[in-house]
């Protein structure tokens, strides 16, 4: 318990307390005492100073009072002004004032005696001088008043002005000594205070010294003493224990607790010595407690594996591992029978193979019935190694055996020289027992696993997308197929989808997420035993139609969920389409041919017509009973062509021939003009000559067809990237950008009012490309509304061009290549020969059998020569063709080859001039010549070969 520090005499608190206290009252004694000498010192100076200053001020007064009361005599002196008499009177009074407090004052004997004659002065001129000289100023005597004035008056006056003048030196004089006692009273006063400062701090010092002297060295003794004790010496602090303070007590108690502690010291050491003894015995506890806590984590780590592993090689390892550290075998192997599932210890691979697949029969037998015995036998002393005596080894063999009693697993171990106790064995038994278990629950979950697969690639390769939905909404099983339809990017896959996140996907990609989500809504939640469909579209690049149909799922009568099955039926709904474009087609336009057929016999069958008439109707139904047979043509050669039916008959063609005699069809068209521009150096394809002219006709056809005002029909030919590329090129109405693509489809026409009257199937197009894509090639359609549509398609070049061949002449520049020339030529073998030989040089060739079109084409296209022949059309011949193109300035300058069977006319060559006249037959060379001739004349002699108009 604490015990009150008794209140001692001689403490150090108290012994502190009162020199303190001594210091404090001497030093304010001393500060109080130097304190008051410095004030009275400075407060004599002060009164010493204000009086010789105040005694200067009364002096220098007065001297300006007497100078006041001259300066007013002699003003009324000269001028006689009672003013100036009154304010003299008043400055004699304020003189015997001054005079007055100047008596006051204290005076020296000099002072003294100057007041006195002041005194005098003062009663003198006021009583005797001034009375006196009024009456002379009055009188106007001023001779008397001068002898008055010098009678000795002024003698006090000037005295007193000098005594002035040397009293204000005195006063300076006296006042700067007052100044320096003042400094030199205050530097005394600063050393006395540095004295004292100095003893001040000397008493502290010492004052310090005492205290230090006193504390800090017995503590120091007290801190060596304790140190010692430690140590196990005794110090000897005889002087300390004598003191009747503090430390005196401190000293005391230290020396009691010392004995103390020594006492207590011996029973401490016995007791650690005790204490020792039983952490040992702690230790080993621990040690053994250790051991069994990691023996229950192996065990753990094995139930956890027997429980919960579904991998059978995780699981031999796991028990193998468990047996061995229980049971720390020399070598040891565990397999199952079936599969090449084994783990082992101590064995290479070779031994572990080997004891794998060949388990001695009768061992198998004593293993069922037995499950664990133990082999001992004697170690050869070839296999003792280092042992110098001959000791045993002990071969154990375990089974797991199945619930049938069929052997699954075996387990064989060897110790050498330490035998397996009965408890090991039974243990071993144990453990195979529940070990069993678990295999046969990873064989059940094999077969669990295996028929889901099986499920799950049944599901999984149906071409339906299925969908089952639990109760609740959420996604349960959802197949590839219709992750495939949807594009659900697995995003619906994998565990649960929530019903929101599901149906929120569906609502984004459906055109109608509203019908959709209330009928996946409603399936889910009412129980119904019919099925339920609805039809959703998903718009993309080609939109896609499903139906999904909804079951619900039922156990034992109670709904567990439903099913969603969507078909993807984009080509029934195709074909439904397709069907009603059919009917409303065919009823069209077998409708319409039949109509005028029908009505044109009845009128041929009951009147009784005109035979002009008659021929007229007939002819009518002739040409609408063509068109029905197109038609029906057109259906037999799509359905033959779908059905892969058609026969192709392949052959080797020349398409500039081809293209030459379609333009020969249409030569009569009366508001087109169908012409072709053959740049293609490469002409020859494999292909259907009769399928080729199909298509052709079908889309000149087209091209004419759908320009109802008329225009230029190009037909044009080219090499490009190594094909053969055929355009044709009309100035018609165009086609909609979003048609564009829809336009190959069967029976697919645009439906719009400028396009009504048109009549066809939607059949033309889909059977060309069906043809040009048998032919290897590719065919699509450039157009824009109003501005007319380009149909191209392409075709694999049958003897490919040789690379580096050069077919220019080689007088022409690179530039000059590909320029254009007309051949107007109505014979098509021969039209073929020159065009052959000018593209062979490198020009382009237009070609045209119709003299007047032949005209307008050569006012649009720039030609560096006109070859023309001269019979040509009943309406006009060459020569007329050659007199509008030298008549037309825009023309006139194009160079004129003639190529005609007729003789030359000489009077028109020349009246022409006609550049060169060929009479047939005549070598096609001549003819690229004398063009290549023209060019190089013209290009160097600046003339222009071009219509103007044109060039830029
Ligand atoms: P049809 O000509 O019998 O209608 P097609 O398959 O040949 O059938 O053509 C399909 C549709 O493509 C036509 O109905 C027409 O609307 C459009 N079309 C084809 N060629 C042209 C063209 N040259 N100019 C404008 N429209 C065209």
């Amino acid at each position: 318990m604490f015990k009150p520090f008794p209140l001692l005499e001689k403490s150090i608190r108290n012994q502190f307390l009162k020199t303190l206290m001594t210091l404090i009252v001497v030093f304010l004694i001393t500060m109080l005492t130097f304190f008051i000498y410095v004030k009275s010192s400075n407060q004599s100076l002060q009164k010493e100073r204000d009086s010789v200053r105040e005694k200067a001020v009364l002096v220098d007064e007065l001297e300006e009072s007497i100078n006041e009361i001259f300066f007013r005599a002699r003003g009324y002196y000269a001028f006689q002004n009672d003013q100036e008499l009154n304010l003299l009177n008043e400055n004699l009074e304020e003189f015997e004032i001054l005079l007055g407090k100047y008596s006051e004052l204290r005076l020296t004997k000099e002072e003294r005696e100057l007041y006195n004659e002041l005194v005098d002065f003062h009663k003198n001129y006021k009583t005797i001088i001034l009375p006196k000289a009024i009456s002379f100023v009055k009188a106007n005597d001023y001779a008397s008043l001068r002898k008055l004035s010098n009678s000795g008056t002024n003698d006090l006056v000037n005295k007193f002005v000098s005594y002035t003048k040397a009293y204000k030196k005195k006063t300076d004089v006296d006042l700067n000594q007052i100044f320096t006692k003042t400094i030199e009273q205050a530097q005394q006063f600063t050393l006395i205070a540095l004295i004292l400062s100095g003893l001040i701090l000397f008493l502290v010092t010492v004052i310090m010294w005492r205290v230090l002297y006193n504390l800090i060295r017995p503590i120091e003794q007290l801190t060596t003493a304790t140190n010692a004790i430690a140590t196990g010496r005794i110090i000897d602090l005889g002087g300390l224990v004598q003191r009747e303070d503090e430390l005196g007590i401190l000293t005391n108690s230290f020396q009691n607790m010392t004995k103390s502690i020594q006492e207590k010291e011996e029973v401490l050491t016995t007791q650690n010595e005790e204490l020792i003894a039983q952490q040992d015995e702690l230790q080993e506890n621990q040690s053994q407690l250790q051991h069994s806590l990691n023996q229950l984590q192996k065990y753990n780590q094995l139930n956890h594996a027997l429980t919960f592993t579904l991998n059978k090689q995780k699981l031999v390892e796991n028990i193998h591992e468990y047996l061995n550290y229980i049971h720390k075998f020399d070598t040891s192997i565990l397999y199952l029978l079936e599969g090449n599932v084994y783990v082992s210890k101590g064995l290479t691979n070779k031994s572990t193979e080997h004891l794998v697949g060949n388990l001695d029969e009768n061992k198998r037998v004593r293993l069922e019935e037995e499950q664990s015995f133990v082999i001992t036998r004697e170690v050869v002393p070839e296999a003792q190694g280092i042992a110098q005596e001959s000791y045993y080894c002990y071969d154990l063999y375990s089974s797991v055996l199945n619930s049938e009693g069929q052997l699954v697993a075996v387990m064989m171990a060897t110790r050498e020289g330490y035998p397996y106790s009965n408890q090991e064995i039974e243990d071993l038994n144990g453990l195979m027992n529940r070990i069993s278990i678990a295999f046969e629950r990873i064989l059940m979950y094999e077969e669990v696993e295996r028929s889901r697969q099986l499920n799950q690639n049944i599901i999984d390769n149906v071409n339906e997308g299925i969908q089952l939905v639990s109760i609740s909404g959420d996604i349960i099983l959802i197949n590839k197929a219709l992750c495939r339809i949807i594009r659900c990017q697995n995003r619906l896959e994998g565990k649960t989808t929530s019903q929101q996140t599901w149906l929120e996907h569906f609502q984004t990609l459906s055109d109608q997420p509203e019908e959709l989500t209330s009928f996946f809504k409603k399936a889910i939640i009412e129980n119904f035993k019919d099925t339920r469909k609805i039809r959703y579209s998903i718009s993309q690049d080609t939109p896609v139609f499903i139906e999904v149909y909804a079951t619900s799922v039922y156990e034992d009568m109670e709904k567990v969920g439903t099913i969603f099955v969507h078909r993807d039926i984009t080509r029934e709904y195709e074909v439904d389409q397709m069907k009603s474009e059919l009917v409303s087609t065919v009823s069209h336009e077998l409708r319409t041919p039949l109509s005028s057929v029908l009505g044109f016999t009845e009128l041929l069958l009951t009147k009784n017509l005109k035979p002009e008439r008659q021929k007229k109707y007939i002819e009518t139904i002739h040409k609408e009973a063509i068109r029905l047979t197109n038609l029906i043509n057109d259906f037999l050669d799509i359905q033959r062509m779908e059905s892969g039916k058609q026969q192709y008959n392949m052959q080797s063609l020349a398409i500039d021939e081809l293209a030459i005699e379609i333009v020969n069809r249409f030569r009569h068209e009366k508001n087109h003009h169908v012409h072709l521009v053959d740049k293609a150096r490469h002409i020859n394809v494999k292909a259907d000559q009769e399928r080729l002219v199909q298509v052709f006709i079908n889309l000149v056809g087209n091209a004419i067809k759908f320009s109802p005002n008329g225009g230029d029909v190009m037909i044009s030919l080219e090499n490009v990237n190594e094909m053969l590329q055929v355009s044709i090129k009309d100035e018609g109405i165009g086609i909609p950008k979003n048609d564009i693509s829809n336009l190959f489809q069967k029976f697919k026409r645009i439906d719009n009012s400028s396009r009504r009257k048109i009549g066809g199937t939607g059949l033309g197009l889909s059977i060309s490309r069906e043809i040009i894509l048998k032919h290897g090639g590719e065919i699509w359609i450039e157009s824009e509304e109003g501005q007319g549509t380009t149909v191209y398609f392409n075709l694999p070049l049958g003897n490919k061009p040789l690379s580096g061949q050069t077919i220019k002449v080689d007088d022409l520049d690179d530039g000059q290549i590909g320029l254009n020339v007309m051949i107007v030529e109505d014979d098509l073998s021969l039209a073929l020969l020159l065009s052959e030989e000018l593209k062979s040089k490198g020009f382009t060739v237009i070609h045209h059998n119709d003299p007047k079109r032949a005209f307008e084409d050569a006012l649009r296209v720039p030609l560096v020569g006109v070859v023309i022949d001269l019979m040509l059309g009943d309406e006009m011949n060459g020569w007329d063709l050659v007199q509008q193109l030298k008549e037309t300035s825009q023309t006139s300058r194009i160079p004129i080859v003639i190529s005609s069977a007729l003789d030359e006319a000489k009077e028109e060559v020349e009246k022409f001039k006609i550049e060169k006249y060929f009479t047939k037959p005549y070598p096609p060379e001549e003819l690229s010549k004398i063009l290549v001739t023209f060019l190089l004349s013209k290009s160097s002699n600046g003339n222009v070969i071009f219509p103007e108009e044109k060039r830029e």
